[in-house]
C-alpha cells in the first residue's frame, strides 16, 4: 500500500498532492501565481511593520 502525500495549499487551503505536482507547494498554477503576485505586489515586505510606530502621547520631558 502506498500513501500519496498530501499538502494543504498555502493559498486557498485545498489538498493537493505533492508527488506529481509541479505546483507544490500550491495545488495549482492558479494559485502559485497567486502567491507569487503577493511577493511582487510587495504586500510580504516589512512595510506592515514599520507603519506600527505610534508617537506616544507621553509626557516625556
Ligand atoms: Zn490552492
Amino acid at each position: 500500500m502506498r500513501a500519496i502525500k498530501k499538502i494543504k495549499c498555502p493559498i486557498c487551503g485545498k489538498e493537493a498532492e505533492w508527488e506529481g505536482n509541479p505546483f507544490r507547494p500550491f495545488c495549482s498554477e492558479r494559485c502559485s501565481l497567486i502567491d507569487l503576485g503577493k511577493w511582487a505586489d510587495g504586500k510580504y515586505s516589512v512595510e506592515a511593520e514599520e507603519a506600527k510606530e505610534e508617537p506616544e502621547e507621553g509626557q516625556d520631558d
